[in-house]
């Protein structure tokens, strides 16, 4: 259960597209407030407005159910427990959130070198 959503976008996840949605108050079945989550069946991701404090956390949990979305998309969730997912996800939000910050981000210093090979600004 929770408010009608402020936004609506769609993001590209492995050749699906996924809804975003932006609500002010998510609250699960049991009542947990939550920072996100993702339907796999529905392809809806859905951020908390009002959990997520700042552009970084909105960003944070917006690749952390990103990934929950791959990890279905890629038939892999179906190997992991609930437990291993998350912990798997976490993992890799935290590593990959400064990598994907736009500004410091290594991928924007990466150019060709030469016709096989890449280097990276330092
Ligand atoms: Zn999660």
């Amino acid at each position: 259960m929770s408010s009608k959503p402020t936004t609506k976008r769609t993001i590209p996840i492995m050749g699906q597209k996924y809804s975003i949605e932006y609500h002010a108050n998510i609250k699960t079945d049991d009542k947990d407030e939550v920072y996100g989550d993702t339907d796999k069946g529905r392809k809806r991701i859905r951020i908390d407005l009002a959990n997520n404090r700042g552009l970084a956390d909105l960003k944070s949990t917006l690749l952390h159910e990103c990934l929950h979305a791959i990890l279905a998309q890629s038939g892999i969730d179906n190997m992991l427990t609930d437990e291993v997912e998350e912990a798997i996800v976490v993992a890799l939000e935290h590593g990959l959130s400064p990598l994907v910050e736009f500004k410091s981000s290594i991928w924007n210093r990466i150019k060709p070198a030469k016709k096989l090979e890449l280097e990276i600004d330092t």
